[in-house]
């Protein structure tokens, strides 16, 4: 790698102006036009058009090949793909071993028709200082002063302006997440968390927070220049670009922008070319401190059929996982969006819903439309029976979960108690008997966790609830009548539910 960078250089656009002879460019012109002849039969048509035909020979000074290329990109990817190509075509035409190096130079800037410019110009480093040199005839353009990049293409950010901070619940399973987000959005390219890469499974909120990043760098006017892509829009636009002759302004494109955010990037796999033009991007950004926001299903370490230099890549900045919800989320994304609705569900429906619906939140958004269009279709009202019947047919399950909701009140309606009594403090016998029970059965019926069941329970802690299980069970040994009570209970809650 070190050699082809040394011969592989880029040389003062003065010394080619000035000091070229026409015997050089001669000399250059001859040589590239026999060089093609070879190239011509060694690579396809359509790479041919892309990458070849856009060279500029400039001159032959001793063995060092001058060329034109339109971009840096450009010479990345020549430099990738066709160094060993073109350095032995142009050994084999000159007869002896030639070094080549390259002049970045836009194209509607052609050098070689170019007036050479008189003041003393500085080393060109960059297609961004060149560019900049030109259009402004400035002679002390920095490397790094990218306000003088003569026209930046305007961006479409594909922002799909719903998907906000303000309407991402917060919950365990995002946390982390979604506070890594908030600190790449405040702070975009100035945190060590550049890639972000936000991974998990279908339907749990990644592009939602993804697009939140970018909804708020517009909305408080940090940068417009954001895009958001899919990893297949990136990749259709490139094979597009290759097609169309246009890889000058597909590169320049993303490369212009502050925030880039690449959905879903599990798909670039097996996609060879895609990864290599989206490696050059990435590090093109990422030298620039841009700030570059990844989605993918899998943490990147364990996505198959991308290239390794890539996945190192994606492990510079930080990974974060989104798990699936866990109950109180999933009961705060229902109150939240039937509530954005206009509608208040009833407390037992958000409850079964959020025990029956577990596996992602797209799955409990389409839950919730399919309610509220039922209900108003079939002018019914929007209860547990209604509930009951709209899970069925989006889980597909026939038997579902229990909740501690439905627990309390079949054991209330069984014993005769009120239902507020079982949450309550009172401390008389038969209340407390009813309470333990229920207890008992929420820790046998459904996966929750002594706290949740105690909350459940007006909020009291893990260790009533333990004593509550213990005396239920032991008095279920002794006494035949608790036995067959809690057998009861058991059959009645479970036929409820199938
Ligand atoms: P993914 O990209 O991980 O498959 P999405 O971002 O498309 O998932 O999320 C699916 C749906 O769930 C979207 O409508 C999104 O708004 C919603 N959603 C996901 N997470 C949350 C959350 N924490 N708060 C509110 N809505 C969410
Ligand atoms: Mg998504």
């Amino acid at each position: 790698m070190e050699h082809k960078q040394a011969s592989f250089e880029t040389e003062s656009h003065q010394t080619i102006q000035s000091e070229s002879t026409d015997a050089q460019v001669r000399l250059a012109k001859n040589t590239w036009g026999d060089c093609l002849v070879i190239i011509r039969a060694r690579v396809n048509s359509q790479s041919f058009k892309t990458w070849f035909d856009p060279i500029i020979p400039l001159k032959m000074v001793g063995n060092k090949f001058f060329i034109q290329i339109p971009s840096q990109f450009f010479s990345e990817w020549l430099e990738e793909h066709y160094y060993s190509l073109l350095t032995e075509a142009l050994t084999q035409v000159r007869g002896t071993e030639c070094t080549i190096e390259y002049i970045i130079t836009p194209e509607d800037k052609d050098l070689s028709l170019v007036n050479p410019v008189s003041a003393s110009s500085s080393t060109i480093e960059s297609s961004a200082s060149l560019t900049a040199e030109l259009a402004f005839g400035s002679t002390t353009v920095s490397k790094r002063d990218h306000r003088s990049f003569a026209v930046q293409p305007t961006i479409q950010p594909s922002l799909n302006p719903r998907y906000t901070f303000a309407n991402y619940i917060k919950g365990e399973s995002n946390q982390f997440a979604r506070a890594a987000a908030l600190a790449v959005s405040n702070n975009p390219g100035g945190t060590s968390f550049n890639p972000l890469v936000i991974y998990g499974g279908v339907g749990l909120g990644k592009t939602h927070l993804v697009h939140a990043i970018g909804n708020h760098l517009v909305q408080t006017g940090k940068t417009k220049r954001v895009l958001y892509v899919s990893s297949e829009k990136f990749t259709v636009d490139f094979v597009e670009s290759i097609q169309k002759d246009s890889i000058t302004e597909f590169s320049n494109y993303y490369r212009s922008v502050d925030l880039l955010v690449v959905d879903d990037i599990q798909f670039f796999a097996g996609k060879e070319k895609t990864q290599d033009i989206f490696f050059h991007t990435f590090n093109a950004l990422h030298q620039l401190g841009k700030q570059i926001v990844l989605s993918s299903d899998k943490p990147p370490k364990d996505l198959r059929g991308l290239n390794e230099r890539l996945i190192s890549r994606f492990q510079w900045g930080l990974t974060a996982d989104i798990q699936p919800p866990d109950l109180e989320t999933r009961i705060a994304i229902l109150r939240k969006k039937s509530g954005d609705d206009g509608f208040e569900l009833p407390h037992d429906v958000v409850e079964f819903i959020a025990a029956n619906v577990t596996s992602n939140i797209r799955e409990l958004e389409g839950c919730l439309i399919s309610l509220l269009a039922r209900a108003s279709l079939e002018n019914r009202e929007i209860d547990l029976d209604l509930a009951k019947d709209v899970v069925r047919s989006i889980i597909g399950e026939v038997r579902m979960h229990i909740t501690i909701e439905e627990i309390q009140r079949v054991v209330c309606e069984h014993l005769g108690i009120p239902e507020d009594l079982i949450r309550a403090k009172t401390r008389k016998q038969e209340v407390v008997n009813a309470r333990q029970v229920a207890m008992y059965l929420s820790k046998e019926l459904t996966n929750s966790s002594l706290k949740t069941i105690g909350l459940h329970f007006g909020g009291r802690d893990h260790s009533t609830v333990i004593h509550a299980y213990q005396t239920v069970e032991d008095s279920t040994k002794n006494d035949p009548k608790q036995k067959s009570l809690v057998q009861q209970l058991r059959s009645k809650l479970e036929r409820n539910m199938g």
